[in-house]
């Protein structure tokens, strides 16, 4: 058993059960034993691994898509380019190689990163020497200026609660202690008539830090101009159980060895939608792979496999795939862009 198993079975003896989303946060956030407090979580020799790991390609498209929707906005002379929950610092360090070639990009970019573990930070501040970064923890604290942003799979390791429809209407789902291990139990009541009817055993999930981040990322580029990109596993409507641990690319149980494994769960992108629709323009769900097809990823694909043998090569073109095939990550993932209403749409995006 972990410690930290042990600091939360403690803490639900002294003060009852815990919500699923409680539990998440410690496990992913404890600062003395949290996942992405410990952890080296990203890569191979990791637990998971990311799209900007997997290939350059990815943040290459991602950077002349930002630096394209700028240009259409005017070329703002001052703006902020922000990452949520930069993991390595790949993603960023991509964007920026790929738009220094975008005169005035570089110079009117500040460049923020908002990360919760300060482990991840060092990472990111190594990846990204030599240029001028800034660290937030939140995105309340991002400036009045126009927001160009990027979140690939942030959203989805932000802390969830469970609904289930039983004979007694929506319980939420908690976790409490049962033989002396953490266990699933259902809250004896629940004030939630949220869902309306569903066939008994139906599990819906709700994210409210999701919501309440992309509410304030839209009302920023709905005043100030920008594009907020959001990357991420999950789909238009949810329903059903989609919380999971991963841990060494293997689904794990997520009640046990606390703070070893990854937590996640898929993102509600209509539930991000309705958050920033008051403030913002929201783009149609499109698919990641057909996104980066429409960003030009093949054609880049072609000109670096011209210079690839072996190996390299073999890797170069299994990379490709993964990120866009839709038996990989192509389909599953998917995206959404926020502008200010009345902009244009930013490029690959549908309308
Ligand atoms: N975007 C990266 C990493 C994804 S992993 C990539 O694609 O490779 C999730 C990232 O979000 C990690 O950097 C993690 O530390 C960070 N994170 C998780 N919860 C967070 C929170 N509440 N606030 C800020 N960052 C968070």
């Amino acid at each position: 058993m972990t410690k930290l198993t042990d600091i939360i079975r403690t803490q639900i003896g002294r003060s009852g059960p815990i919500t699923v989303a409680e539990f998440m946060t410690q496990c992913l956030l404890h600062p003395d034993h949290g996942y992405y407090t410990t952890h080296q979580p990203l890569g191979s020799a990791g637990d998971f691994v990311t799209s900007p790991e997997i290939s350059q390609m990815f943040g290459e498209m991602l950077g002349l898509c930002l630096a394209q929707t700028w240009m259409d906005q005017g070329a703002p002379k001052r703006f902020t380019l922000a990452e949520l929950g930069p993991g390595r610092g790949t993603l960023m360090a991509d964007i920026l190689r790929t738009t220094k070639a975008v005169a005035g990009f570089h110079d009117a970019a500040e460049i923020i990163m908002i990360e919760a573990s300060p482990q991840l930070r060092d990472v990111q501040m190594q990846t990204l020497d030599g240029y001028d970064v800034k660290w937030f923890d939140s995105v309340t604290e991002l400036p009045e200026l126009p927001l160009f942003l990027v979140a690939n799979e942030f959203f989805d390791c932000l802390p969830i609660k469970q609904f289930i429809r039983t004979e007694h209407g929506w319980q939420e789902q908690m976790i409490g202690v049962k033989d002396n291990a953490l266990g699933f139990i259902l809250a004896t009541s629940s004030p939630v008539a949220l869902f309306g009817e569903a066939p008994l055993g139906t599990v819906m999930e709700l994210c409210p830090g999701a919501a309440a981040i992309m509410a304030d990322v839209a009302r920023i580029v709905g005043a100030n101009g920008g594009a907020a990109l959001v990357l991420d596993y999950g789909d238009w409507q949810l329903a059903g159980d989609t919380f999971q641990a991963v841990r060494g690319h293997q689904k794990v149980d997520p009640l046990v060895e606390c703070g070893a494994s990854d937590l996640t769960a898929h993102v509600n992108f209509h539930a991000l939608a309705i958050a920033a629709e008051p403030f913002a323009q929201v783009s149609g769900l499109t698919p990641q792979g057909v996104l980066l097809e429409r960003l030009g990823i093949t054609a880049r694909a072609q000109a670096l496999a011209a210079k690839l043998q072996g190996d390299a090569l073999e890797n170069h073109i299994t990379a490709h795939r993964r990120l866009t095939h839709p038996d990989e990550m192509g389909q599953l993932f998917k995206t959404l862009a926020i502008t200010p209403k009345g902009a244009a749409q930013p490029p690959g995006f549908d309308i």
